[in-house]
């Protein structure tokens, strides 16, 4: 099915507008701890987990960080099958998108 959301690059608010996309490419523990940190403070954080989500249920998204979350790796390097992976990640996208729900409606309170 495809995915009716709209896409984050259209947002022309999103933090990471002009990012090199490498940066979502991190390696190292700083690097993860800073993509989430962005990631936490973009205006469009919910907008983007909601889309990706079923973007990675699809396969869509690997091994990049979109919403500051991990996507499932390309090649199979866990014992965990490739759909239970996709599904532990669109639940943590879920609950980021829930989380920065309740942070814009505190915030508007
Ligand atoms: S949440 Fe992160 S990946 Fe998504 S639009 Fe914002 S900065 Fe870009």
């Amino acid at each position: 099915m495809a995915n009716q959301l709209p896409d984050p690059v259209t947002f022309l608010d999103r933090s990471c507008r002009g990012v090199d996309q490498d940066f979502f490419f991190p390696s190292t523990a700083e690097q993860k701890r800073e993509v989430r940190a962005f990631c936490g403070g973009c205006p469009r954080l919910a907008e983007c987990a909601d889309w990706a989500i079923p973007q990675v249920l699809a396969g869509l998204l690997t091994e990049s960080y979109v919403a500051g979350v991990q996507m499932p790796p390309l090649s199979a390097r866990s014992k965990t099958p490739r759909q239970q992976l996709r599904h532990n990640v669109a639940v943590e996208l879920a609950q980021v998108a829930d989380a920065a729900r309740g942070a814009q409606m505190e915030g508007a309170a």
